[in-house]
């Protein structure tokens, strides 16, 4: 077992890393969250420098990378300015990893090269406002009408769905739970696609929203991986799901990451200042707790993406890493305004913004209960 980091890997962590200090200060992070609109400027930015290219084979113009290479590029933009992460996702996850995954040849060569140029952003579209850890209980209906599908229904808390330019859009194509859901690419110009952005405490620019679609007409060659995966949705969904896990993971380390050094800034400076606070005991084993807590969160996350590019069975191991991860996210954020006292508590600090934003972790790509509900069902088997 090696999951060491390739020279390729290391070079990207090191180019991730001088992104960050280049593009993201302090006033800029602080700046986006404050605004709360999606960061089209760093978006731009990070695919002149050719982030857009780093999970696409090498055949359709991309780098070549992996699931590995995802985590490092989430784990550090996270440690920056996390929402980058989720808008991120507009290109690396909901339309790279999907479009490569499970679209047909026509569809990869038609989106891959324009994601690639920074030319589209998609969204996933799945939540439901009665189908958020149910998801197989989505309603949305896609019903044939001649040389067409014709869509109705609603979705909820839809990341990207008002600036994106295509939703992979979810639907109910029968009655049988798993077996009859159809996945389309929706042009979010079609007549009758409406989305409106929902307010949130954390995450703020992820352009999060509440999505329409009236009578939203698409064609059948507009079903991911075209019209032999008519009911193929839930596959295909499932297929994705041990890389967003990871994903998500590492966004937790990168926090997490973010706030110990925070911290052990916070606490040097004031040791300096006053001779106190590295005094407390409670405070020394705060910090050991958060970086005993990360790296066994940095050692499961790694093994489980080492286990997933041997295409080893992994399902319980993501889940776990999931689990352990956002957990772990909360707990820091606030073990860290515990250190800074009042100071941690004001709009001035970092952690306050890392406080807000962490929450989601546990929430999206399948909350904290619903990983316990896998990793037990596995655990019983
Ligand atoms: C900022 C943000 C961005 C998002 N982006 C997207 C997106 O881009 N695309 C998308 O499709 N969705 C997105 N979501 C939705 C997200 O995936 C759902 O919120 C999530 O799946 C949970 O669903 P829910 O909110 O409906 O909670 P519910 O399913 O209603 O759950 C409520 C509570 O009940 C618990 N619970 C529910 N069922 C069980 C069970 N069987 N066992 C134990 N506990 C259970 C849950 O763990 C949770 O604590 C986003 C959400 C947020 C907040």
């Amino acid at each position: 077992m090696d999951y060491s980091f390739t020279a390729e890997q290391k070079m990207l962590k090191e180019k991730t890393v001088a992104f960050v200090k280049q593009e993201i200060s302090t006033d800029v992070a602080r700046e986006v969250d404050k605004v709360g609109k999606y960061p089209f400027d760093l978006m731009r930015k990070l695919g002149e420098q050719g982030f857009w290219k780093i999970n696409v084979a090498k055949k359709y113009g991309g780098d070549g990378g992996g699931i590995i290479e995802l985590m490092v590029f989430f784990e550090e933009i996270s440690r920056a300015l996390p929402v980058l992460s989720w808008t991120a996702g507009n290109v690396l996850l909901y339309g790279n990893n999907i479009i490569q995954v499970n679209g047909n040849e026509a569809q990869r060569e038609k989106y891959l090269p324009e994601l690639i140029q920074g030319k589209r952003l998609f969204c996933f579209a799945l939540t439901e406002p009665d189908a958020g850890s149910d998801a197989a209980n989505i309603q949305m209906s896609a019903e044939r009408d001649g040389d067409h599908y014709v869509i109705n229904g609603s979705k909820m808390f839809i990341s990207g769905a008002s600036v994106g330019h295509i939703a992979v859009t979810n639907t109910r194509t029968g009655p049988s739970r798993y077996k009859e859901i159809t996945s389309f690419l929706v042009d979010t110009r079609s007549e009758g696609y409406s989305a409106t952005p929902i307010r949130k405490m954390g995450y703020k620019g992820s352009d999060t929203c509440e999505v329409h679609y009236k009578d939203v007409k698409v064609r059948p060659d507009d079903i991911l991986g075209g019209e032999a995966c008519y009911n193929q949705g839930w596959h295909q969904m499932m297929r994705l799901l041990n890389g967003e896990r990871l994903v998500l993971s590492a966004c937790a380390i990168g926090i997490s990451m973010a706030v110990l050094t925070d911290s052990i800034r916070f606490v040097q400076q004031k040791k300096k200042r006053t001779g106190s606070l590295l005094k407390f005991q409670d405070t020394e084993h705060k910090l050991a707790e958060m970086a005993a807590q990360i790296e066994a969160a940095r050692q499961l996350a790694y093994y489980s993406a080492w286990m997933m590019t041997q295409q080893m069975a992994c399902v319980k191991e993501t889940s776990m890493c999931k689990l352990f991860c956002a957990e772990m996210g909360k707990k820091i954020a606030l073990m860290g305004m515990e250190i800074m006292g009042a100071y941690g508590y004001t709009m001035e600090s970092n952690v306050q913004q890392f406080f807000r934003d962490v929450p989601i972790l546990a929430i999206g790509g399948g909350t904290s209960q619903i990983q316990k509900n896998i990793v037990s069902k596995i655990l019983c088997a």
